[in-house]
């Protein structure tokens, strides 16, 4: 199978020097392009800025925006793939205007005017070939299984993998992970907390197993 993985956080500028992003490592993302590349799928990765060293045998595109993410994962989308995992942190909101010069800080900057980024993975998923297995991700703080449920929903995914981000040993930058898997015919899976390796492989074999039923 081919996998078309997203993971990372997006950057969006402020001015040359500045930014506003989101919190992740990317370990997620890389995990699962870990798991399906040892399984013997063959694997693109977009990836935000990231610390972390690429899974050998991927094919890496970094990008840095959510524009160029939403781009990037077009491209790929066109050209083909069998599941599509988008893991990506990416930033909901974008400054209206990027300053070309670096704001001094004398200027001052007392308010910067967001608009919202283009949702990559509704976007995709609507018009989309329906042999693609679409996998989502969630962060929640609060009413996790409504909000994962909702996105599942309008976000047009075969599942979600949704996260509790109120814990601190799981999540954000951690080693290790716990996920509650949402379906469309409205089953759930619990994956007990494990490394994030683990929770990749069992979420690669689980989209293996949906490309079979196709
Ligand atoms: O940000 P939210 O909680 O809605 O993210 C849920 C899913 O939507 C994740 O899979 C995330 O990668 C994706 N997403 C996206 N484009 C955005 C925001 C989120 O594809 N602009």
């Amino acid at each position: 199978m081919k996998f078309l993985i997203t993971a990372g956080p997006t950057r969006e500028p402020i001015d040359p020097v500045r930014f506003i992003s989101n919190r992740s490592s990317g370990k997620m993302g890389y995990a699962l392009a870990t798991a399906a590349i040892e399984t013997g799928h063959e694997v693109e990765l977009i990836s935000g800025p990231v610390c972390i060293a690429p899974p050998q045998g991927a094919q890496l595109i970094r990008v840095t925006t959510a524009d160029e993410m939403a781009e990037a994962v077009q491209t790929r989308m066109n050209t083909g793939c069998d599941a599509f995992i988008m893991c990506a942190a990416v930033a909901d909101f974008k400054p209206r205007e990027v300053r070309p010069r670096k704001i001094k800080k004398h200027e001052g900057l007392a308010h910067i005017e967001l608009v919202p980024t283009r949702d990559i993975l509704a976007s995709v998923a609507l018009p989309r070939d329906h042999r693609v297995i679409i996998v989502g991700f969630a962060a929640e703080s609060d009413s996790l299984a409504e909000n994962a449920l909702k996105k599942l929903r309008e976000k047009h995914c075969d599942f979600i993998c949704a996260n509790d981000i109120t814990r601190m040993d799981t999540g954000f930058d951690a080693e290790e992970n716990e996920l509650t898997l949402f379906f469309r015919d409205g089953s759930q899976r619990h994956l007990q907390r494990a490394s994030k390796l683990t929770l990749a492989r069992l979420i690669v074999k689980i989209c293996v197993e949906f490309a079979e039923k196709r």
